[in-house]
């Protein structure tokens, strides 16, 4: 048998939420914890303010980017009005380099010889020629009076100038009337595109002839082309003549007037040039869209026949910061994402710790609770086994008890059976008949005694069987009163019934509980005997749906001592010829069985004892009862002998 045990944990089993002392609790992932910092944004606030940063970070970089794009516009036509000096510097530098040969060559008896002397035309052409190659020129020519070339520096070429008539070109009407001819044209004959200079010779008049001199202004673009930038020149027209663009060269900047066309066309200018317009949409001073490509222009006056240079920037060049400041704008967003990204994943990461020492707290927790499990399922086994062990003592106890009550018993009677067995073969001896005769009555009466103690003891081990009926209780009140008649009047007792005006009716063994009544009313008359008026009496009533009857005596009661055992079977106060001991013990088990409960307690308002029996009503208990003729008999119920130490009447 194992040894009183106390069990448990060794500590109480902590809850989340038992309080600030909790050793376990747990994560709050949600954040419902307020004490975090003196202040904190609503949640439903904190989201929506994630987004100002970046949407401040546009909108700076709108204003930061039109900022840039004006900046840099400015920055390029700075750069634009210096190389346009420039350009214009070396433009007139070429220009003038030449402007005065034909001033010079007028007055030269070498060249404008020819003019009087055709014969002089041989060196004259090597005259001009060697000119030409000294000073760079491209072509040296005289023109007689009539605009027919009789001498040119190109004599000996392919494209030579001699024989042809340039009388239509403006240059040459403009020196025949005294000034100086200036034009710039593609070439008649060489189709090359170049700069003439004019002048009348001699220099009084009349006029004999007219010097001119071509000058190149390829070499000018070439090393436009070289510094890599966009440059044009265009005349009074509008009409791009020089430039680093080979695509737009007659072109004109803006649509032309047909008459401007035809006048340009009358001089030959431009040879048979289209002239288309350039620029596609309307006329912006500063901005060109030319090919479906943007550029900002810068232009110069150039100062000679109303010549304007044009420097063209790509818009896209000068929009360039406005890319960077939007780089950089998008590049501090995402920097700023990733921050929050970073943030999160480490918030998550704290929560994952969190949820994880939970996970682990709670795995704890239940390993603590198994074990616990366990421990309890131990303990109950042992006390199983230990409640199993005590019922085997408790039965072994009662069946010596109770054997040693039954030889006790028979014992005496058996003892007595011997003397007068003994006794009446004496007598007979003697020949004393009628004492045989008294011994054999003697052992008859002991016969009967130990005949009905084992028929009792047989009840006692099993009450029998008995038909369940559906019975008015208070039916068998009157029949026990009935059945002690012949007691009560014998003793003088007064039997009083109480009884309810409403039927009692319970689905029960009849005969079973007047064999109780019987016993607690003989017991009742018993107990009073010796009383000077000695009153039984039987009260009946309906108490919470069950039938309650209360046997009362007004005898000398029941001693406290004696309480807890007058239900034990064979304890009888009375004497031997009378008592048996088995009545109360036989009507607690059959009450029991019946599914009621009888009890004892003491008057206190009189001398005397009272019994409550209690049983079940037909809505109560409508199924079969234990020992009675109907299946169901083990039902558990609960001791119906137990003694009602605080009852009260
Ligand atoms: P018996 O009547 O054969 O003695 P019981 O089991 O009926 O056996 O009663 C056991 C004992 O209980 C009695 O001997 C008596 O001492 C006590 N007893 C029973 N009823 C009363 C009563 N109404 N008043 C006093 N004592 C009682």
């Amino acid at each position: 048998m194992t040894g009183a045990k106390t069990y448990g944990p060794a500590a109480p089993l902590s809850t989340p939420g038992e309080g600030e002392g909790s050793a376990h609790r747990l994560h709050d992932p949600v954040g419902s914890n307020p004490v975090r910092g003196p202040w904190r944004l609503p949640a439903r606030l904190r989201r929506p303010l994630l987004f100002l940063p970046p949407v401040l970070v546009l909108l700076l970089a709108v204003l930061a980017a039109d900022w840039a794009e004006v900046q840099s516009g400015l920055r390029s036509d700075a750069a634009a009005r210096e190389r346009l000096t420039l350009y214009r510097e070396t433009i007139l530098r070429e220009l003038e380099k030449h402007r005065y040969l034909p001033y010079i060559v007028a007055r030269d008896p070498r060249a404008v010889g020819v003019l009087s002397d055709p014969a002089a035309a041989p060196s004259a052409n090597r005259f001009l020629k060697d000119l030409a190659a000294t000073t760079g020129a491209d072509a040296l020519y005289v023109m007689d009076a009539d605009g027919l070339t009789v001498a040119a520096s190109n004599f000996d070429t392919a494209g030579s100038f001699v024989g042809n008539n340039y009388s239509f070109r403006p240059y040459f009407q403009e020196a025949k009337e005294g000034g100086e001819g200036r034009f710039f044209a593609v070439g008649a004959t060489t189709g090359e595109p170049g700069f003439f200079f004019a002048r009348a010779t001699p220099a009084g008049a009349p006029v004999q002839g007219v010097v001119v001199v071509k000058v190149d202004m390829e070499r000018l673009e070439n090393n436009w082309r070289e510094a890599g930038e966009t440059v044009m020149v265009t005349d009074v027209h509008g009409v791009v003549f020089l430039g680093t663009r080979d695509d737009w060269r007659y072109s004109s900047i803006a649509p032309l007037d047909d008459m401007v066309v035809a006048a340009i066309r009358s001089d030959r200018q431009y040879g048979n040039a289209r002239l288309a317009s350039l620029q596609q949409g309307a006329l912006d001073q500063t901005r060109l869209v030319i090919g479906g490509t943007a550029w900002r222009q810068s232009r110069l006056r150039v100062g000679m026949l109303d010549w304007t240079i044009h420097y063209l920037t790509p818009m896209s060049e000068v929009r360039a910061p406005r890319g960077l400041v939007w780089a950089g704008a998008v590049t501090l967003i995402l920097l700023y994402a990733i921050w929050l990204l970073v943030l999160r994943s480490r918030r998550l990461g704290r929560v994952t710790a969190g949820l994880r020492q939970d996970a682990a707290t709670l795995r704890d927790l239940n390993r603590r609770l198994v074990d616990e499990i366990e421990e309890r399922r131990r303990v109950e086994r042992e006390l199983r086994d230990t409640q199993a062990d005590l019922a085997r003592a408790g039965r072994l106890a009662a069946v010596g008890e109770m054997s040693a009550a039954v030889a006790h018993e028979l014992n005496q009677p058996l003892a007595a059976l011997g003397m007068f067995v003994s006794g009446a073969r004496l007598y007979q001896q003697r020949g004393e008949a009628a004492a045989v005769t008294e011994n054999l009555d003697e052992i008859d009466a002991l016969r009967h005694r130990m005949a009905t103690l084992t028929q009792e003891l047989k009840r006692f081990a099993r009450p029998g069987e008995s038909r369940i009926e559906t019975v008015d209780l208070r039916d068998c009140l009157k029949t026990s009163a009935k059945l002690v008649r012949p007691r009560i009047e014998e003793s003088g007792v007064a039997l009083q019934l109480h009884l309810p005006s409403q039927p009692m009716t319970a689905n029960t063994a009849p005969l079973r509980v007047e064999q109780v009544l019987v016993n607690l009313l003989r017991n009742a008359i018993d107990a009073c005997q010796g009383v000077a008026a000695p009153v039984v009496e039987a009260r009946a009533r309906i108490e919470e749906g069950r039938a309650v009857i209360e046997i009362l005596d007004n005898g000398e009661g029941i001693p406290e001592p004696l309480r807890e055992r007058i239900f034990e079977p064979f304890f009888t106060t009375k004497p031997a010829t009378t008592g048996l001991g088995l009545g109360l013990a036989i009507s607690a088990r059959i009450v029991e069985d019946l599914g009621g409960a009888l009890k004892t307690r003491t008057r206190l308002t009189s001398d005397g004892a009272c019994f409550i029996l209690s049983l079940p009503l037909a809505a109560e208990r409508d199924g079969p009862v234990k020992g009675a003729a109907g299946p169901g008999g083990e039902e558990a119920r609960a001791p119906s002998y137990l003694l009602d130490e605080a009852g009260a009447q």
